[in-house]
């Protein structure tokens, strides 16, 4: 059951397993979306706690250290107690979430669980990382280690806090990484009860850090940071070059990017259409719209495009939106007064250009951000509404004729996070599949983000894969050691 005004707990930014003050003494307010009053004033870190933080994470990382001397199979003990701690916590966290960032209380529940499962996931991968023996040119002996890249800088958006939190920690915990996290401005307060529950699971001093503070600042000196080995970075693309450019210019550090992201979903006509309609509603409309993965461009093929619109706009337009912790609430608030300011202007700029508005196209009466259901059909591909990101419950409808034309209109974008395609042709269904530039493909579904399976962008959504055994990589590095054998020996 929610709670509907849980206790802030913890405001400090949390470094070497103790809640502190930042060091200037500064803090920042978080609010409610559904209201837009303020929840709590959060210390608000910068360059001098970062530093703080790096250090602390340093130290934790150094050889003979407890983390470091923890055998593979007791960290991934203590990963399982954490999620086991979250678990345990589930409701207060859910609605904490759903609290500060304004997802219904089941989304934040949904969210919760799906994090401690990527946490149990990377749990068993613990013990089962492991180099090769190579059989080299030459006489030698040659072995590969694997060994974790160091100390991790984790910067996360507000549209998941608790589950991009978990997708940083799990591989870099995994792996023997120690972690620094700068979870969004808007959204502080799980991840700082998170790291209450990482100490009560047992992590050492140091090993996971968490310094609240905005994006110029405390992002900024923890992804421009010399001793800093790897930064994890969801947000946007925008930011996402930044990120990159301060690994350049400061240590290189290695930089993983999950960033924005324009998806096609295609709509066949030998589709089922409810089903279909439902489908790519669910795909666009998840979380307010606010998800870097959502199918935003739906191509709908000529022959059932006039059926679609008409269901896609009922569809739509029965979405409940409200109070995020009223059971049935389908649709909260948007994160802030900023984005819904830039959706109600990209949905201008759609009207404008002489998109339809099929249902919605505006805000809702009353206090804090919400936004109906938007539905536009008539989208053409020059549209702005069809290139750039809205990160808002709008719903872009084109009209296509053929597979050619369709595969050509959707890699037209320089974003290629996700795709998917609605068919019962196998053959068109893998000629998409193969042609499509997008780092997932999903086939008769949307959204299908599993842990096991790799999720990233091509392009400019980003470079890098977290999740799945691909995502370990990314927080490893690998040592070649080379052995002589004596020459009577060989
Ligand atoms: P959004 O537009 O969805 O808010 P951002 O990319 O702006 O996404 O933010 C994602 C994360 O990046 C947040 O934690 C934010 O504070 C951080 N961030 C923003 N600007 C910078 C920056 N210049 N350097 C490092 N991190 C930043």
């Amino acid at each position: 059951m929610p709670i509907r005004n849980p206790e802030v707990k913890y405001t400090q930014l949390f470094i070497n397993n103790e809640f502190v003050n930042s060091l200037s003494g500064k803090t920042f307010s978080t609010f409610n979306p559904s209201t837009g009053k303020k929840i709590a004033d959060v210390s608000e870190g910068d360059k001098a706690d970062i530093d703080l933080a790096v250090t602390a994470a340093r130290n934790a990382f150094k050889l003979g250290s407890p983390w470091r001397t923890m055998d593979a199979s007791a960290r991934g003990a203590m990963i399982l107690k954490l999620a086991s701690l979250m678990d345990r916590d589930a409701e207060y966290l859910a609605s904490l979430e759903t609290l500060d960032n304004g997802k219904p209380y089941a989304d934040a529940f949904g969210d919760l669980k799906y994090s401690a499962h990527a946490l149990r996931y990377y749990a068993g991968w613990c013990d089962k990382i492991h180099g090769k023996t190579i059989p080299v040119d030459g006489n030698f002996m040659t072995m590969t280690r694997v060994e974790p890249v160091g100390v991790v800088g984790a910067i996360i958006p507000w549209n998941y806090p608790l589950l991009m939190l978990a997708w940083k920690w799990a591989p870099a915990l995994c792996t023997g990484c120690t972690v620094v996290l700068k979870p969004a401005e808007q959204t502080p307060l799980t991840a700082l009860y998170m790291a209450a529950l990482a100490k009560e699971a047992g992590f050492p001093p140091g090993v996971i850090n968490v310094v609240p503070g905005y994006g110029p600042s405390a992002g900024a000196a923890l992804a421009s940071h010399m001793d800093v080995n790897k930064v994890a970075f969801t947000g946007s693309t925008e930011i996402g070059h930044l990120i990159q450019s301060q690994s350049g210019t400061s240590n290189l550090k290695r930089v993983s990017l999950e960033l924005g992201g324009k998806s096609p979903l295609v709509v066949f006509d030998d589709a089922d259409l409810d089903e279909a309609v439902k489908l790519c509603a669910d795909a666009v409309f998840v979380n307010m719209g606010q998800c870097c993965c959502a199918g935003t461009r739906t191509f709908v093929q000529e022959g059932i495009y006039d059926a679609f619109v008409k269901k896609a706009k009922e569809v739509a337009a029965a979405r409940k939106v409200g109070d995020p912790f009223e059971e049935g609430t389908i649709q909260g608030p948007q994160i802030d007064e900023v984005q819904y300011k830039k959706i109600l202007e990209l949905i201008e700029s759609g009207k404008k250009e002489g998109a339809v508005v099929e249902c919605g196209g505006e805000a809702c009466p009353g206090d804090g951000y919400f936004i109906k259901p938007t539905v536009f059909s008539g989208v053409s591909d020059n549209m702005r509404i069809a290139k750039e990101e809205i990160f808002g419950p709008v719903q872009q409808i084109f009209k296509f004729k053929t597979l050619e034309e369709v595969i050509e209109r959707a890699n037209a974008t320089n974003y290629g996070l996700a795709s998917g395609i609605v068919t019962k042709n196998l053959d068109t269904a893998l000629t998409f599949a193969h042609s499509v530039k997008a780092g997932s493909v999903w086939v008769n579904c949307y959204n299908a983000v599993v842990v096991q399976a790799p999720f990233g962008g091509y392009k400019e959504s980003g470079h890098g894969r977290e999740m799945g055994e691909d995502g370990l990589k990314e927080y490893l590095e690998v040592k070649t050691i080379t052995i002589r054998i004596p020459q009577k020996n060989s």
